[in-house]
């Protein structure tokens, strides 16, 4: 047999999530009616406004061709006029938005563009992996922000070791926060501002979950921050705002310099987004909002059902205040979240994703994703109350 796969791949774990897919792969083959709570898909339709006006762009063959590499100029200026009149925050739209094919790819591709070999890649922990996996691939050297709940879930950071930050070259952070579900203070990105500026690194905020937030929260964006558009970017997508995960679209918002870097890699790496899609998401960014809303309900719903069957177990949440997650402490006789999650598949057939998955200082949590039914999650808890899980 040959050997595949380069050192840096190698380095990698298998993904999280495709993991777990495995698994409940081979339970519904034993025939186990699984719930999925473990993956942060939406279950709920995208905006039949946004599916009407793909269907039109579809048949207009003017939309057939190569897009641009930096996205149409009018998907761009949708982007500055979404943020200009939720967040108040004034962008260029040629050289201060650029779209993406989901934010996954942008944040893959920005330390390609930004980090030589060794230099340092704050992360937090636990965290989204694509933070881990770019560093690795562009040969960054990846140092971990514990997020802890006495910290509610933001870094430290001053607990960061001042000659760690002086080789750093980049520091992702993500609020709304998946998987934990914390939400960051205006205050907290002020002081991440600074903190880039005395260490001379760049900001990636990763922010899809920026419009989740429940009964008018209205999450802040660390563009509001003074300053920030010298050394700072912002991950956007339609996938959570809008359930279009399948759509691949995203933007990235903010520092001109970094942007244009990030751009020269991607006319190296993909050929943009087809124009249909890109339409399709002008339409939602245009006249999205209401559904936005219509979904956000459904899921303040289903917060307040996973809260209350949570208790009755005798697990304790603060309701999440945005995201359509529960990030929870598992009970006390659990021995580990990988366990934890792997006794809710086999004695109760839910998948429930472990917090280790995110990083080691995950463990002692699992997640889950709200994407199923009222009627659902309430099984989801009736099972569980049955499964004999202490
Ligand atoms: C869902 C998610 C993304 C990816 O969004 P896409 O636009 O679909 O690529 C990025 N970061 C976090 C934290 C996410 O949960």
């Amino acid at each position: 047999m040959i050997q595949v796969g380069s050192n840096k791949l190698q380095k990698l774990p298998p993904y999280l999530f495709a993991e777990i897919d495995r698994r409940v792969q081979e339970a519904k083959k034993r025939g186990v009616d699984i719930i999925d709570l473990g993956i942060g898909d939406p279950d709920l339709p995208s905006p039949d406004v946004v599916v009407k006006e793909m269907q039109s762009a579809c048949a207009d063959s003017s939309t057939h061709r190569y897009p641009s590499y930096a996205g149409m100029f009018e998907f761009c200026k949708a982007c500055a006029d979404h943020l200009a009149k939720k967040l108040g925050i004034n962008l260029e739209p040629n050289s201060q938005i650029l779209t993406l094919i989901g934010a996954k790819e942008g944040i893959f591709h920005l330390p390609l563009a930004l980090v030589n070999e060794g230099d340092v890649v704050l992360i937090p922990d636990p965290g989204y992996p694509v933070y881990f996996s770019s560093t690795i691939f562009a040969g960054g050297e990846p140092y971990f922000m514990p997020l802890n709940s006495v910290n509610g879930f933001l870094p430290d950071l001053s607990a960061i070791p001042s000659d760690v930050a002086r080789r750093a070259k980049l520091m992702f952070i993500n609020y709304p926060n998946n998987p934990t579900t914390a939400c960051a203070s205006f205050g907290f990105f002020n002081d991440v501002v600074k903190f880039a500026q005395d260490f001379d690194l760049i900001i990636a905020h990763d922010a899809p979950y920026l419009e989740t937030g429940f009964d008018g929260y209205q999450a802040p964006s660390i563009l509001q921050a003074k300053g920030s558009l010298e050394r700072t970017i912002e991950f956007h997508s339609l996938s959570k705002t809008f359930n279009m995960t399948g759509w691949r679209i995203g933007f990235v918002a903010g520092s001109s310099e970094v942007i244009a870097a990030l751009g020269k890699i991607k006319t190296h790496a993909d050929s943009g987004v087809f124009e249909a899609v890109q339409r399709a998401g002008i339409t939602a960014l245009r006249s999205g909002m209401d559904h936005a809303e219509w979904s956000k309900n459904i899921y303040r719903k289903r917060r307040d059902i996973a809260v209350q069957g949570l208790a009755q177990i005798g697990i304790n949440v603060q309701p999440p205040k945005a995201t359509f997650y529960i990030w929870f402490p598992l009970p006390v006789s659990a021995a580990s979240s990988t366990q934890f999650a792997l006794d809710v598949l086999e004695k109760a057939g839910v998948v429930i994703t472990p917090g280790v998955g995110f990083g080691a200082n995950g463990e002692g949590y699992c997640r889950m994703a709200l994407t199923v039914s009222e009627e659902r999650l309430k099984e989801v808890f009736t099972r569980l109350k049955n499964a004999d899980l202490a």
